[in-house]
């Protein structure tokens, strides 16, 4: 592709970019496919002669996006809505043109020196001490096994040489991310050395349970290695009780990881900075800001007090990435399973410099507000209920009917492509999930999209009465 033809496409995508996003109210969020349609319309070989960009472009926009379920539209509210913000948009360009590996030092120096320096920023907004080391894994889930793999080298160095050593444990809550359980498995601890420990009324890990659950593998001759705490848990946001699991965790000295996955950022708005309360024990914790702080997929951060036992779960020290500068820089792949690394930290700084700390704080707040917007607009009409305590900016609802219309009012509202939700079981019954974190997501969106949750409900209630 030559300079000029680049220069072209460039403007084009650009601008279709743009477009996009002034009108992107206009796109459905949920396609209207079926499993196949997408895959018919393609080719089934890759063409054997080059194509030119602008037919490329015209599939893209003709075949690909139809099919696609819109993740940053103001109206996606299913699993934890995110946003890939224009400032994020504009990084992950210049990320991909430069194409820089952020696997050593050496490798692409200002992409280690930026993640460091982004990392400790994004300490300072969420109050945390110099003692936390940061560092950008893609996901929440490959964060937490990194995590788990430090436990297990903190407890049991043994495994590094020898291999899984039986009886070690690790503890979640029922309602602990399944990745942490996933993170085990991979692991080698084995499901059957996972305990899935009961929750309160409010959906949070019960302590007195936990540490029932030590004692009685301590009695058994297990380790207890790794307890998974969780503040926004996935199902219904539930913000553990971290000061009494830590309490625990040191009891028997267990590693403590936080999954602050999704919550984490909300920590960074003054009044909600109890939420890392009893953070500062914990040997680990990590926030995604790829779910709630506005940057675009991939990005999550893990903090952690103990970055030497990370280095000696993972690290390995090959002649071909031996550079001068070992011992006096940071070789973030010596922190994780992965060599090469994406410069993940540009972005994050576009998006923390773009919208400074008062900019990020007033988003955020908007957002927890919207989310009791809506949680009034459930509550004043009797004929639904909110399922759960909305603590941070997501809206656990039920129809007040049976779990079968419930299912049937969430796959209308979604078939609507008007607003996409996702659901849950809350003590046995089914709920719908109404999740708020999109920056383009306003008061005047929540309130139409709350009149098509009505309207839903009602058109369900004719056809049942009809068919009754
Ligand atoms: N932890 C929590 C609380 C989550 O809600 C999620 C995903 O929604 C994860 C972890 C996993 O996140 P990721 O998709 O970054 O692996």
């Amino acid at each position: 592709m030559s300079p000029e033809e680049f220069r072209q496409a460039a403007h084009e995508h650009s601008e279709w970019i743009t477009k996009y996003m002034e009108d992107v109210r206009e796109f459905p969020v949920v396609p209207k496919v079926q499993p196949g349609d997408v895959t018919a319309q393609l080719p089934a070989a890759a063409p054997e002669y080059g194509e030119p960009i602008e037919q490329i472009f015209g599939d893209f926009q003709t075949k690909i996006l139809p099919g696609l379920t819109l993740w940053n539209h103001p109206h996606f509210h299913a699993w934890f809505s995110n946003s890939a913000s224009p400032p994020s948009v504009l990084a992950e360009y210049l990320t991909a043109a430069l194409n820089v590996n952020a696997m050593l030092w050496k490798s692409s120096p200002a992409a280690t020196e930026l993640e460091q320096v982004t990392l400790g920023w994004l300490r300072q907004w969420l109050r945390l001490d110099a003692k936390w080391f940061g560092i950008i894994y893609d996901t929440a889930s490959v964060s937490v096994m990194q995590a788990i793999g430090a436990a297990r080298e903190w407890i049991a160095p043994e495994c590094r040489t020898r291999g899984m050593q039986p009886g070690l444990t690790v503890y979640v809550s029922e309602h602990t991310h399944t990745s942490a359980e996933k993170a085990a498995i991979t692991l080698g601890f084995g499901q059957d050395n996972v305990r899935r420990i009961q929750l309160d009324g409010q959906f949070r890990m019960r302590p007195e349970l936990l540490e029932q659950a030590i004692q009685a593998d301590l009695a058994a001759g297990k380790r207890p290695c790794c307890i998974v705490a969780s503040i926004g848990s996935t199902s219904a946001s539930a913000i553990e009780d971290v000061p009494a699991i830590a309490d625990i965790a040191e009891r028997y000295k267990a590693w403590l990881h936080v999954d602050a996955a999704y919550a984490g950022p909300a920590a960074i708005v003054p009044e909600m900075s109890h939420l890392l309360d009893g953070v500062e024990r914990a040997q680990s914790f990590v926030l995604n800001p790829h779910k709630w702080l506005y940057v675009s997929m991939d990005c999550s951060v893990l903090y952690t007090t103990m970055p030497e036992v990370f280095r000696r779960a993972s690290s390995l020290s090959a002649e071909i990435l031996k550079t001068p500068e070992d011992g006096r820089v940071v070789n973030f792949n010596d922190y994780g399973v992965q060599l090469g690394r994406r410069f993940r930290a540009l972005k994050l700084w576009y998006v923390m410099r773009y919208y400074g700390l008062e900019g990020i704080v007033a988003m955020l707040r908007e957002t927890l507000r919207l989310a009791q917007v809506l949680k009034g607009l459930v509550e004043e009409d009797a004929d639904f209920e909110v399922a759960a305590p909305v603590p941070l900016s997501l809206v656990c609802f039920r129809y007040r009917s049976s779990d079968e219309v419930n299912r049937q009012l969430l796959a209308d509202i979604n078939a609507s492509g008007k607003l996409f939700l996702s659901q849950t079981v809350l003590q046995g019954k089914f709920v719908l999930r109404f999740a708020i974190g999109n920056h383009q997501t306003t008061e005047r969106d929540i309130r139409e999209s709350w009149q098509l949750i009505q309207r839903c409900a009602a058109e369900l209630a004719v056809v049942q009465k009809s068919n009754a």
